[in-house]
């Protein structure tokens, strides 16, 4: 068997197609193509605007930033996500505060933020980032309500569910980033996730204002709009095609037109992908819960009816973790860990947080294991990880392909 990923991308020879005649054509940064995929990709989650970007890191960086984000800003996040849910908030000098998680689903739990936000008098925080972990949504209704009540903006960390969807409390399906419940939503297109563009990320709003804003602050600050201009000019007409204003202090966070051909490319095949996630998904979930009945230490996840988990991960839960981590490898199998808490980072201990200090979150990440999971992955290759799985487990196994 080849070493089999816990993901990989998928790559066609019409994306290979697609980024070649980008690079025969005038333009190679932000041309064309980045105006298709925001156009393409805001209409696949139901938003209004979209503002692609050079990486998810850089997307939630601009939203701290149009969201003011400052020293003395407290912003709450989840401590299992990649950290860089976090590192926003400190690349603008506010402060992270961490709440647990609901151990059913792994997701920053609304209650222990409503507990949190209770402990401090009201205008101590300003805003939440949630994040859809694993590709499963988060409860986004709850999280609006503790907003409003609280005078607090929400980032959703969608970087892993493009395409998920959940029911709110009228019977109306959403998809995560469509805009009604969050000011903002990011997305990322590392080849890891579902859409690949080498590095490449994605903010969705339905927020005009912020829209605008963020357009400017991915190119520097610098906006050449007439409408947008602020310095007094009294002499118009000497004022030339070339002027333009640099506002404020931003980056340069533009996307290639080279990536956003490759992501525009993937998006064809958007709802195939993640059809096939959904199919493999559902197939681990056969197999284990079935070894879960029969008494061995493994634990899955499966949502409740209205959740349309996106299953970027798929992820179990198991004592011998480090075990059968290793066990997997010597099989060529490469299972990976995600994630270790944010609080837990030397980088965040430098703040006074340590191991106790979020047990749900700390308990899920000794036993949490993400299985390969991607479009490419056959049957046969899923089965032979599920009889890895099954054999260190200590059962003798035999798995139906249907
Ligand atoms: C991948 C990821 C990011 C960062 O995206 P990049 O494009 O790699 O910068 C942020 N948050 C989460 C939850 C992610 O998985």
């Amino acid at each position: 068997m080849n070493s089999i990923p816990y993901g990989r991308q998928h790559i066609t020879d019409d994306d290979i197609a697609a980024v070649n005649a980008v690079l025969r054509s005038s333009h190679l940064t932000q041309g064309p193509k980045i105006g298709e995929l925001e156009e393409a990709f805001a209409r696949y989650v139901g938003a209004t605007y979209a503002v692609a970007v050079a990486n998810g890191t850089a997307a939630l960086h601009l939203c701290c930033m149009a969201l003011n984000v400052g020293p003395g800003t407290r912003v709450i996040t989840t401590p299992i996500t990649f950290s860089a849910s976090a590192n926003c908030v400190r690349y603008c000098g506010g402060e992270v505060h961490f709440a647990d998680i609901d151990p059913d689903n792994v997701l920053l739990d609304p209650k222990a933020v409503r507990s949190l936000l209770e402990s401090h008098p009201k205008g101590y925080f300003s805003g939440i980032i949630p994040v859809d972990f694993a590709g499963y949504p988060v409860d986004m209704a709850a999280f609006r309500e503790l907003a409003d009540e609280f005078g607090l903006w929400i980032i959703e960390d969608s970087c892993h569910a493009p395409g998920a969807t959940f029911v709110d409390k009228n019977g109306v399906t959403h998809r995560c980033g469509d805009g009604s419940l969050a000011e903002l939503a990011i997305f990322s297109f590392h080849p890891v996730k579902h859409i690949a563009a080498g590095e490449g990320g994605m903010i969705t709003t339905n927020d005009k204002e912020l829209y605008h804003h963020l357009l400017r602050l991915r190119t520097h600050g610098i906006t050449n709009k007439p409408e947008e201009l602020t310095q007094p000019y009294p002499d118009e007409p000497e004022r030339g095609g070339w002027y333009m204003e640099l506002q404020e202090l931003g980056y340069n966070y533009r996307l290639t037109d080279i990536q956003a051909a490759l992501a525009l490319s993937q998006m064809n095949r958007v709802d195939a992908m993640l059809d096939r996630r959904r199919e493999l998904a559902a197939r681990y979930d056969a197999a284990f819960s079935e070894a879960a009945t029969s008494g061995l230490p493994i634990q899955i996840i499966v949502p409740p009816a209205g959740i349309g988990h996106a299953y970027h991960l798929y992820v179990i839960q198991t004592p011998d973790r480090k075990g059968l981590y290793d066990s997997l490898r010597t099989k060529n199998i490469f299972a990976q860990v995600h994630y270790i808490p944010v609080h837990l980072m030397p980088y965040y201990r430098q703040f006074g947080w340590k191991p106790g200090d979020f047990p749900h979150a700390e308990h899920y990440y000794a036993q949490g294991l993400s299985l390969p999971l991607f479009p490419t992955l056959t049957d046969d290759e899923q089965n032979y990880v599920i009889n890895q799985v099954l054999g260190f487990l200590h059962v003798k196994s035999f798995i139906n392909p249907n």
